[in-house]
């Protein structure tokens, strides 16, 4: 039997990290003879069927990365510039990262909501070059982006209220994250138009006091639980 020092549990099943808390348990006095004779309580895994994504990842990737070579390529030779390359280049990574996030893997609604704010921050970034003026990201964009990810992340949260615990990570992340147009923006020192982005700073500051305010104890375990602590 095997026994994890953290969670004073007992693990009758053979594994290498502890099922609660993560812990590797080669790593707090169990050996890996001891891993090795405890039994297993379910089958090993079996192999992945065939066509099962890996084979479509690789040539996504590999075709993107040479279609991004040549767009990039042929810009610079005609134009000298690398500027409407990056969209095309964006557009696609974003298509394969869409698919990725909402069809195949098997994250929860506001994992997938935060990782897709944070890949459309980039997408975005990548596109200030075409724009006439870049400053909309901050003004605009990037808002809007944040408002919206709060607002759905934050009715799952009230819909699925009897499991909350796993989400209010992500709802302060993306609460976090509706701060950033405003503060760049104070600091490129541009006072064009920030009332949207001051807006959504508050707006996400309001979701962060309100979270921790009712669930401090559980979004403190929550990171204990996730940084190993
Ligand atoms: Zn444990």
């Amino acid at each position: 039997m095997l026994r994890c020092p953290y969670c004073n549990v007992n693990i009758s099943t053979k594994t290498e990290v502890c099922p609660l808390c993560h812990t590797r348990l080669t790593d707090v006095g169990n050996s890996k003879e001891d891993i090795k004779r405890t039994a297993r309580a379910y089958p090993p895994r079996g192999d992945l069927p065939p066509l099962s994504g890996n084979l479509f990842d690789k040539i996504y990737i590999y075709s993107w990365l040479c279609l991004s070579a040549s767009f990039l390529i042929s810009e610079l030779v005609i134009t000298h510039a690398a500027r409407y390359s990056w969209i095309a280049i964006s557009a696609l990574l974003y298509f394969y990262i869409l698919f990725r996030l909402f069809i195949r893997s098997g994250e929860y609604f506001p994992q997938k909501v935060t990782a897709h704010a944070i890949v459309l921050t980039i997408v975005i970034y990548t596109l200030r070059s075409v724009l006439p003026e870049p400053v909309i990201i901050l003004e605009y964009i990037l808002p809007v982006i944040y408002l919206v990810s709060t607002i759905a992340i934050a009715v799952f949260l009230i819909v699925n209220f009897r499991r909350p615990n796993r989400y209010l990570l992500n709802i302060i992340t993306v609460a976090l994250m509706c701060s950033i147009p405003f503060l760049v923006l104070v600091i490129l020192d541009e006072y064009g138009n920030f009332w949207l982005s001051l807006a959504t700073m508050v707006i996400g500051l309001a979701v962060i006091i309100g979270t921790v305010a009712f669930k401090a104890k559980t979004i403190l375990s929550e990171l204990k639980r996730k940084f190993h602590l």
